[in-house]
């Protein structure tokens, strides 16, 4: 979480520049801003608190310039707490926690901080070397090796050109055009100036001085040669276009994303299938919609494969870790490849010498490099907080994951499960129109009023409901729950009175029956399935997509919640408390 962005080169705009690449990384975090301008050798600061798309502060000319837009982990949402801070000749912003700040804040002198924040002891360590005579690289590095955490660190230096950035576990990338550099947590943050990236690695640090770059390894000092990659995405991915939010353009993405996602090499599917089949425990780790995406999979693995996997939130893989072993495939679930609780896992797993398979959107993240083979998502960028074209090409990679399985144990072949993919796309990209998202807005309308809703499925559409709940609750900040359909009798029927909104995720015949009990205490029951059945009050249609179903469920579900939110005058794009691409614990 929180983005930072820096640039230094010939522009003498860089603090308009660093505020417009901060309003790319909002997604990251948006509770304050802060950018911090080089000036005639001088550090100025501009901090507020409120969003950084809101800000409209005019800078003096400068060359060189980092901002950081936060997500609040220490301390509370204000102007001392924002990013950069400054200690001694240090200024510097944090992406990330500094677990063991305690200690070396009390040891330097807690009168000494203007901040709550742990990211202000990093600047004072750094500080403390620099005043002992280190160079810049001996600072950070002796830093570094202080800090119990993950990082991604951006900051200047008094008296020493060019900015610095360093990490660990946290993403930092460094994008190069020819009058300047740019640092960033994500690449669209500098898309409209290259698309010429260099990735840094963990324990890598980087100085910045306009067009020279260096990198050098955190540990050794050593200096470090990077490769020129260039990216696919363009600018105009990165941006709204004619729709209104970020969460509707990925809706009706999906159009073509989920076709995109199954066009997977069939050898690349092939080698992620032998991982499963080298091992005898199967693991799925990812976390919120993706972890819900994992439980989904575990339906297509029985139903599809005949196999038993495990799915764990990766928060609560701790207690299970004591299973991973050489035998092991762990196979990781996140958008943006850089999902702390996930990552964590998968580093200590390699270790144990488990087998990494990884689902991810972005193809160089940290998850991907440490993975023995990457499935990638091919979804373009995904911008709005709550996640949905990536869930779904997600789930298509699973359902085909679990065809390859199948191929392999002499259950099932390949190509029908990417034939009924490839149907369910064109399905799905027949749904999406005005007219049916007008439907599904008439619907919201009837419903907005209501504080609580409950969705139920089962089968494949259990962890849809699941998923429907977070959705909902996101964006609309409405209480939604997911229950299994079974389960609604065992007790949370009990919270059904009048009028209370219930999503039925499908209309198969015992669903059905769990539905009219739902009504017949006065629910209105809503009803997203292939047919109508009478007890639905509402009726929102999906086409019949057979093994696939859970993923065409899911369209309308994305939909509903958009227009709750929209209704409600929320900004489904930037929901409260949020943050995409979660790089804390
Ligand atoms: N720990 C820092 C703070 O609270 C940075 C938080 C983050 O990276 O999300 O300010």
């Amino acid at each position: 979480m929180c983005g930072i962005f820096a640039v230094s080169g010939s522009q003498t705009n860089a603090g308009a520049v660093v505020i417009a690449g901060l309003k790319k990384l909002e997604y990251r975090g948006y509770d304050s801003w802060g950018v911090a301008i080089r000036r005639e050798g001088k550090v100025v600061l501009e901090k507020q608190v409120g969003k950084i798309s809101e800000a409209q502060h005019e800078f003096e000319p400068a060359t060189e310039a980092f901002g950081h837009s936060r997500w609040a982990t220490h301390g509370g949402v204000t102007v001392q707490n924002s990013h950069p801070h400054r200690y001694g000749r240090v200024t510097l912003a944090h992406n990330g926690i500094f677990e063991n700040f305690a200690s070396h804040k009390e040891r330097i002198g807690t009168g000494t901080f203007q901040s709550e924040t742990d990211s202000e002891v990093i600047a004072a360590l750094i500080n403390e070397h620099v005043e002992k005579g280190c160079d810049p690289f001996e600072a950070i590095q002796n830093t570094a090796s202080q800090i119990k955490g993950r990082f991604a660190i951006i900051l200047c230096i008094d008296g020493v050109d060019g900015i610095f950035a360093a990490r660990r576990g946290s993403p930092l990338l460094v994008g190069r055009s020819a009058d300047a550099t740019y640092i960033a947590s994500d690449i669209p943050a500098f898309l409209e100036h290259t698309s010429t990236v260099n990735y840094l690695d963990d324990d890598e640090i980087v100085w910045i001085r306009k067009d020279n770059v260096l990198f050098a390894d955190l540990k050794t000092g050593k200096s470090i040669e990077k490769r020129n990659i260039d990216v696919p995405w363009s600018e105009e991915e990165a941006q709204k276009g004619d729709f209104k939010h970020f969460m509707l353009k990925e809706i009706f993405e999906q159009k073509e994303t989920i076709s995109r996602a199954i066009n997977q090499p069939s050898e690349l599917m092939k080698s992620a299938a032998e991982v499963l089949a080298q091992c005898n425990g199967v693991y799925f780790l990812a976390c919120g919609t993706a972890h819900k995406v994992a439980a989904t999979a575990e339906y297509f693995f029985a139903d599809i494969s005949g196999r038993k996997i495990n799915v764990v939130a990766a928060s609560e893989m701790p207690t299970f870790e004591s299973f991973i072993n050489e035998k092991t495939a762990l196979i990781a679930i996140s958008q943006s490849g850089e999902t702390a609780d996930v990552l964590e896992i998968l580093e200590r797993g390699k270790k144990k010498g488990a087998k990494i398979v990884s689902i991810t959107n972005v193809e160089m993240s940290s998850v991907a490099r440490i993975s023995d083979v990457v499935l990638p998502l091919n979804a373009g960028v995904e911008k709005a907080v709550a996640s949905t074209k990536a869930a779904t090409a997600q789930m298509a990679i699973c359902f085909l994951l679990a065809h390859a399985d199948a191929e392999l144990r002499g259950r099932g072949i390949f190509n029908v499960g990417r034939e009924l993919l490839r149907e369910t796309s064109t399905a799905i990209n027949e749904l999406l129109n005005p007219r049916y998202a007008e439907h599904i807005h008439a619907v919201a309308e009837k419903i907005v009023d209501r504080n609580n809703m409950f969705i139920i499925g089962r089968g494949s559409l259990y962890p849809m409901a699941l998923e429907a709940a977070i959705k909902i609750q996101e964006v609309s900040y409405i209480h939604a729950q997911g229950f299994a359909a079974g389960e609604l009798k065992h007790g949370p029927i009990a919270l059904i009175e009048n009028r209370v909104p219930c999503l039925v995720l499908g209309d198969d015949p015992e669903t059905i029956s769990n539905a009219m009990e739902l009504k017949a205490r006065g629910a209105k029951v809503i009803g997203i399935s292939p047919t109508r059945a009478d007890v639905f009050d509402e009726w929102i249609r999906v086409p019949d997509c057979d093994g696939a179903q859970s993923i065409a469920t899911l369209v309308p579900v994305q939909i509903l919640a958009y227009q709750l939110a929209i209704l409600r005058g929320l900004d489904p794009d930037m929901p409260r408390n949020l943050a995409k691409s979660v790089t804390v614990k």
